[in-house]
This record gives C-alpha cells, structure tokens and sequence, in this order.
C-alpha cells in the first residue's frame, strides 16, 4: 500500500473512531495533510463521520477548494482545516468537533487543563476564540478562509483551541496523535469538571506536561496499542 492509500485508509478509520468515541456526532470532522504535497489535505465530502467511506475522502488545497470537483459538497467549516494548515506548516492533523463535556471551558472563565497523564497531549494552554471579537454576529460556524485564519491564528503554538458558543478544534503533528488529542480533552472535560465539583483542583505542572508530551514523541508502540485498540472498538478491522 502506498503511503497515500495508507493515510487514506487510516483517515477512514479515524473518523469512525472519532464517531463511537462521541467526540463528534452527526457534526465534526477530521483531516490529514497530503503524504506527498503538503499544499493539500485529505478529507471526506460532507458525511457524517461514521458514514465515510474511502470513497468519500477527497482532496483539497489551502483555500478550502476541492482538488478535481466532482459535484459533491464539501463540509461548510472545511475552511479550519485549510486554515490551520496554510498557518501552522507542523500540523498534519485536525479534527473539529462539538464535544458536549468541553463546551462549558468555551463559554466561561474557567481554563481547561490536563488532570491525568493521558490528557497531557492537550499541551500546556488552550486558548478560547471568540468569533464576535472580529466578526461580531455570525451564525458561529467558520465558512471562510477569513474566519479560519483568526481561528488559526488564535490557535498558535497550542494543540486545542476552544471554539465559544460552538466547539474546538485541535491540530496536532499527526492523524494519529489527533485523534488520540481529541478523545482525552474530552476525557479531561469530563474528569476536570467532576473534580472541581469535589473541591480544589490539582493539575499537572508544566514540567509534568513537556515530560509527558516528549516521551509520546517516541511512544510508538504505546500509539499502535491505542490505536489498534480504538479502531477494533470502533468496527474498523474489515476495512
Ligand atoms: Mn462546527
């Protein structure tokens, strides 16, 4: 298998585990960057996850236009995904989503954080955008490149950028690491909001954070454990 018939193939599996995982629903989508030409990306036509096939991956360039068109329509928000690669050169995954456990870290003052060791693949910071701050009234959803790169931008250096009023975004090195990225915010919302209900919170240091994120860097048998794993749960071992 070629390494684009790999990653095509693996893009498939990543959106049906981001789906039984409940990171996204009907809604929410995931990409990966082009193997060969990092001026494109890999993503589904406009499916609900769980649904896609390989024969609904297509290809897109870094204004959110479809490489080849063929009639069929592309996600709305496909403009995060094109934005959030044109900017960020290290990014090779990104996975948006409406995450019911994260949404209240993006409509309060309250920062979301890594409280366990699996979670510290968030990073150290996760910043909230707020769409209003430059755009005021929309109807919240990125359909632009103009929107998609202040959410880029507001993104930075970070692995998660909360989404106010709408969800979050998350841009990681790899397919694999953001789908893996995507699940344990999810985890951490729902633990983080658990234990802040108990009393004073005690999260991972910075130290704690980098010691974590750098030994993942290697951890390649520990990312086809998990992702053997996700995939099995998810149905993916005929695909
Ligand atoms: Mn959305």
């Amino acid at each position: 298998m070629s390494e684009l018939d790999e990653l095509r193939h693996d893009l498939v599996v990543a959106n049906r585990i981001l789906a039984h995982q409940g990171v996204v629903d009907g809604f929410g989508h995931v990409s990966a960057r082009h193997p060969y030409n990092p001026e494109r990306f890999l993503l589904s036509r406009s499916r609900s996850p769980e649904l896609v096939t390989l024969d609904d991956i297509r290809e897109f360039d870094l204004s959110g236009d479809m490489i080849d068109p063929d009639g069929s329509s592309g996600y709305l928000e496909r403009f995060i995904h094109a934005a959030v690669y044109e900017l960020h050169p290290e990014v090779n995954g990104v996975v948006h989503s409406h995450s019911e456990a994260l949404l209240p870290f993006g409509i309060t003052s309250v920062p979301l954080k890594p409280v366990f060791h699996n979670a510290s693949r968030m990073g150290k910071e996760v910043p909230v955008w707020d769409i209003a701050d430059k755009f005021g009234d929309t109807d919240m959803l990125v359909v632009n490149m103009d929107h998609g790169r202040d959410l880029a931008e507001t993104l930075g250096d970070n692995r998660l950028v909360l989404m106010r009023g709408h969800g979050l975004t998350v841009a990681t090195e790899a397919l694999h690491t953001v789908v893996t990225t995507a699940i344990y915010a999810m985890v951490n919302a729902r633990v983080q909001t658990t234990a802040m209900q108990m009393g004073e919170v005690k999260f991972l240091s910075e130290g704690e954070i980098d010691a974590a994120i750098s030994k993942a860097k290697t951890a390649t048998i520990g990312h086809k454990r998990i992702w053997e794993y996700l995939s099995r749960r998810a149905g993916c071992e005929d695909l």
